[in-house]
């Protein structure tokens, strides 16, 4: 592929230990229209300060650096937030998102409140996969977890995306006390429903104030239960699709488990993180960022963001430190 900017010495998306970037989240609002009990519940709200609208990235400011991104080899594109679908316009962000030369994959994570409505238009702009947040199959538990949340919406949300024809994983963050008696269950369910169900370790962030180590359940203990309820878990021949998740077949059908805290993947990490208000995150585990929109809103030329996105790439740690010490920063900021 053609090199359009100046000579770097090295190929700018790949970081000090050799690790090569190919895919980007980018966070498209701060704000949610739930509360989940990990990532940002009611009693975290007054800590909290939300972006104003003139903080956050415009969609032609997005369009830009994810075209400078896929000039540069990124290929994949997640659209996260906060919950992305109150993001006004989203559907057209997807549809410029997915027109950008280079760019091979639209997907979207969502908490699935508003997906029965906008499956089918997300997947017309060109979204190829979606996955939905759903912890609990309990419409009470539902509720207590997210704060505000609605399951049966949820879960016709995810039947509107396996309608529309989109890939549909569902993600389920593994916490005793929401889901420790429904491992299986979210199996059985998503499967029937046409979607591939997941499980993420619970990560802390937010300075820990959300995490509880005891809590988690971790990968290996999930593993244990599913071979419990199906039989044996056999890792799937594509046991990675380009993201963090591990892949298992287990009777025929496929379960995938984000080890983030007990077998972590941080030495084939391929991925960066956009916020909402243009920070460049290397890591989520770490605090660190370089603002692009500073660069984009002083006139800096796509030169310049090439400038910071490699400074941010080459300063990409070996992987996170969780455990010792976890990033202040939210997860709800983040997007996953
Ligand atoms: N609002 C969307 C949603 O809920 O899918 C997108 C943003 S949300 C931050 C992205 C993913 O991060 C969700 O699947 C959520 O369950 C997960 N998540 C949030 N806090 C987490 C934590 N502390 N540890 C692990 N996963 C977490
Ligand atoms: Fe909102 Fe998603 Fe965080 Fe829940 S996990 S509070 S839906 S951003």
């Amino acid at each position: 592929m053609t090199r359009l900017y100046l000579p770097l010495l090295r190929d700018p998306l790949v970081d000090p230990f050799a690790r090569t970037i190919r895919y980007l989240r980018v966070s498209v609002t701060d704000r949610c229209n739930y509360r989940c009990s990990y990532c940002m519940p009611e009693a975290l709200e007054d800590q909290m300060v939300f972006s104003p609208r003139s903080a956050v990235l415009t969609f032609e400011e997005i369009e830009r650096v994810v075209t400078v991104f896929a000039r540069l080899g990124v290929r994949k594109v997640r659209l996260t937030g906060g919950e992305p679908t109150i993001r006004k316009g989203i559907v057209d962000l997807v549809k410029k998102v997915a027109n950008i030369g280079g760019i091979e994959q639209v997907v979207m994570t969502t908490n699935g409140h508003l997906l029965a409505e906008l499956a089918q238009p997300l997947r017309d702009a060109g979204l190829s996969s979606i996955n939905v947040s759903l912890d609990t199959l309990d419409a009470e538990r539902f509720r207590r977890v997210t704060g505000r949340g609605d399951v049966t919406r949820v879960l016709a949300g995810i039947d509107a995306a396996v309608a529309a024809g989109l890939r549909v994983k569902t993600n389920a963050v593994a916490i005793e006390e929401i889901n420790g008696d429904e491992l299986a269950a979210l199996c059985t369910d998503a499967w029937a429903r046409g979607a591939e169900p997941r499980f993420i370790e619970h990560m802390p962030m937010s300075d820990g104030a959300l995490y509880d180590a005891g809590r988690g359940i971790s990968s290996a203990a999930i593993r244990r239960a599913l071979e419990a309820a199906f039989g044996a878990l056999v890792p799937a021949e594509a046991a990675r699709d380009g993201g963090p998740a591990r892949y298992w077949d287990v009777a025929g059908r496929r379960v995938g488990i984000i080890s983030a805290m007990t077998e972590h993947f941080c030495d084939d990490c391929n991925r960066l993180r956009l916020t909402a208000t243009g920070d460049l995150h290397a890591c989520l585990g770490h605090d660190d960022a370089t603002s692009l929109r500073d660069i984009l809103r002083t006139g800096g030329s796509d030169d310049d963001l090439v400038r910071a996105i490699s400074a941010s790439v080459s300063g990409k740690r070996a992987g996170h430190v969780f455990a010792e010490k976890p990033p202040t920063k939210h997860m709800i900021g983040m997007g996953g």
